[in-house]
């Protein structure tokens, strides 16, 4: 029997990784995406089948809307059975945001969705983006003893690590290294070889069809508390017309000011149906709301934890749950259920 070659598709949506520099006047300009070949000459020697669909034109991560990922969905449903992966090829800026609401758009997904980017166009010297690219496309295409996918999931490859993508962020504007998934192990850690770490890879069961959601709610707001912030500041911005969430960034394990104004603001909101969920500012841990009294004020106020969720998850989620016309019980009792590895909660 001959063995099928494994086939991938690179998604290209902008973002640094596909630029070269013009060599008569040195500025960076957007990669034709018919010419990849020639830049990365090295994919020849994967002998997968390697096709390409490349946003027209290109977008800065920066200007990424909900619009994008739907066309993003849509390309990964319209060509689910012809590919074995996915590479999105994305800016960094916002690409932990678009991995995040991947995660919850493609439900019951069997196959790998590999987001990849660069700090240096693929078209320099010393870029990074090659290697970024050259490994996506294996961890792709990569399956397990069973021929399923090695990672069935939505994932960011950067530098040397595999990350759940609902998990990551960037962390650095200029480092080769520049995310982290600070409350979630990687997936796999890549050096000579790429070693997969089964037990943190979601299962997933093949047999179950792709099933592709669309919409999102915009009407949300992430509010960073500091001391010092001011009552009316607050109260405009919680009677902000159509606001439906906030993602409260709270301090150490979800603590916030006691000012009677404070806790007053957060409860009419909630009394409104403004679902408010608490995260930390801090980079890694969870908010444990009823460890202090600050915190307890919060879950009185109608509060909700976001556990360690990172703020690109936290608000990509509630525009997706409100997107989706559930109750306001509904969207509070799915923030607080792990839907796809999101946050760690022991039932997942
Ligand atoms: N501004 C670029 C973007 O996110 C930066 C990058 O690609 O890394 O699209």
């Amino acid at each position: 029997m001959i063995a099928k070659c494994p086939s991938v598709l690179l998604i290209y949506t902008g973002g640094t990784i596909g630029m070269i520099e013009n060599p008569e006047t040195g500025a960076l300009e957007n990669f034709n995406f018919d010419q990849l070949l020639r830049h990365v000459p090295e994919l020849k020697r994967f002998n997968y089948r390697i096709s390409s669909y490349q946003f027209d034109p290109p977008i800065d991560s920066s200007d990424m809307e909900p619009l994008y990922w739907a066309k993003l969905v849509k390309i990964i449903n319209y060509n689910y059975d012809y590919f074995d992966g996915f590479v999105i090829l994305h800016g960094t800026d916002t690409m932990a945001y678009t991995a995040s609401a991947l995660s919850f758009m493609l439900e019951d997904l069997s196959k790998p969705v590999i987001l990849t980017g660069s700090q240096l166009p693929i078209g320099t010297l010393r870029t990074d983006g090659k290697e970024n690219l050259i490994t996506s496309i294996e961890i792709a295409a990569a399956k397990d003893e069973n021929s399923n996918a090695m990672v069935p999931e939505v994932c960011i490859f950067f530098e040397n690590h595999l990350m759940r993508g609902n998990r990551t962020t960037k962390i650095n504007a200029e480092n080769f290294n520049a995310f982290r998934s600070f409350n979630y192990p990687p997936l796999a850690r890549v050096g000579i070889h790429i070693k997969y770490e089964p037990h943190l890879i979601r299962k997933a069961d093949p047999k179950k069809p792709l099933k592709p959601h669309y919409l999102f709610d915009t009407n949300v707001v992430i509010l960073t508390l500091f001391p010092g912030i001011q009552e009316s500041i607050v109260e405009s911005l919680l009677h902000s017309k159509g606001l439906k969430a906030v993602v409260l960034k709270t301090f150490g394990s979800g603590n916030a000011p006691q000012k009677p104004w404070f806790v007053r603001l957060l409860k009419e909101a909630t009394d409104r149906g403004i679902i408010i969920v608490n995260i930390t500012q801090c980079s890694s841990g969870a908010v444990e709301m009823e460890r202090y009294e600050t915190g307890i004020h919060l879950l009185q106020a109608g509060v909700i934890s976001g556990y360690d969720s990172t703020p690109e998850c936290a608000v990509t989620k509630l525009m997706f749950l409100l997107g989706h016309g559930l109750s306001h019980k509904e969207i509070r009792y799915k923030m607080n259920s792990c839907l796809i590895g999101e946050i760690t909660k022991k039932e997942w």
